[in-house]
């Protein structure tokens, strides 16, 4: 079994591989969290973290056989954390920053149970940082982009396949920046932070045009991106998955929008309503459809 340890803190086409695997081969990406083990204690202080060390992301791995114009389809076998996590509001950050105070907080998570000051919440593991290089500029890991990156969905989770854009030989896959859990939105920037092993396999979708990343889920699929601000994102998520269904299901642009009005989830990935100037550090959001028995999947089976 590959397991993987290195970090990076670019999606870029210029990192080295620090592993090959097939499709089909299981893979193992020992994460770290956000703020790359900075913070062991509430005494710990924000301001004296090396931000340069945000948002690891472990890889990158090369797929072997993958080429630009393909897809990475990414299966998420497994997401397990350690037994205690991370949170922490930041002076000016986030939608709420005017009533908040810098605080850390550790938080003990036992038997799938989170816990709160004097309450508990289920565990539901999720990967924040999840991508493929782009064939550009390289791309923070703290960013997000067509590519993937730090998305912050909470529905990417164990059970969910992510299918993303090749653009470098190989794919060169990373991810990290794992939550014990988050809300939609991520209000004050952090989830519950924490170390993390996720088991995936890959699979190769040949030579699909793919602009953005896909969640697929049980039942949906979902269209992740990213904008300086909501109004950007979500007018994205609509193109793509717009884009998407008239080519899957045979449809002209106005009956996939009518079915789009009629039909579309459109829910938060991270909402945290900062002003950004660049695209990649903005607001990221999902825009879904059902899946149809009916019809082809969005994106081929490969
Ligand atoms: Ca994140
Ligand atoms: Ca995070």
């Amino acid at each position: 079994m590959i397991e993987l340890k290195n970090y990076v803190y670019t999606f870029s086409k210029d990192n080295k591989p620090i592993a090959f695997a097939k499709e089909g081969e299981e893979v193992i990406f020992h994460t770290l969290d956000c703020f790359c083990q900075q913070i062991r204690s509430e005494d710990d202080k924000i301001e004296e973290l090396d931000f340069s060390k945000a948002n690891p992301a472990t890889g990158p791995l090369y797929i072997e056989g993958a080429r630009p114009g393909d897809v990475l389809a990414v299966e998420i076998l497994d997401v397990e954390v350690a037994k205690s996590g991370v949170m922490a509001t930041f002076k000016g950050l986030g939608a709420l920053h005017k009533n908040c105070e810098t605080r850390t907080k550790i938080l003990k998570v036992e038997d799938g149970q989170i816990y709160f000051n004097d309450i508990s919440f289920p565990a539901v593991p999720m990967i924040g940082v999840i991508g493929c290089a782009g064939d550009g500029e390289p791309v923070q890991t703290s960013d997000s982009f067509s590519g993937g990156g730090n998305m912050d969905s909470r529905i990417i989770t164990k059970g969910v396949t992510v299918y993303l854009p090749v653009r470098v030989p190989g794919a060169l896959l990373a991810m990290g920046d794992v939550h014990a859990a988050m809300g939609d939105g991520e209000v004050c920037e952090t989830g519950v932070e924490i170390d993390a092993t996720i088991r995936v396999k890959t699979r190769i979708i040949r030579d699909f045009d793919l602009r953005w990343p896909i969640t697929e889920t049980d039942d949906f699929w979902f269209v992740n991106t990213t904008g300086k601000n909501c109004d950007v994102a979500i007018q994205y998520g609509y193109e793509e998955m717009q884009r998407l269904i008239m080519n899957a299901y045979g449809w002209d642009a106005t009956d996939a929008c009518m079915y789009l009005s009629a039909q579309a989830r459109l829910e938060s990935n991270q909402a945290c309503l900062n002003p950004h100037e660049k695209d990649e550090e903005g607001d990221t959001f999902r825009v879904g459809v059902p899946k149809l028995k009916s019809k082809p999947p969005i994106i081929p089976e490969g």
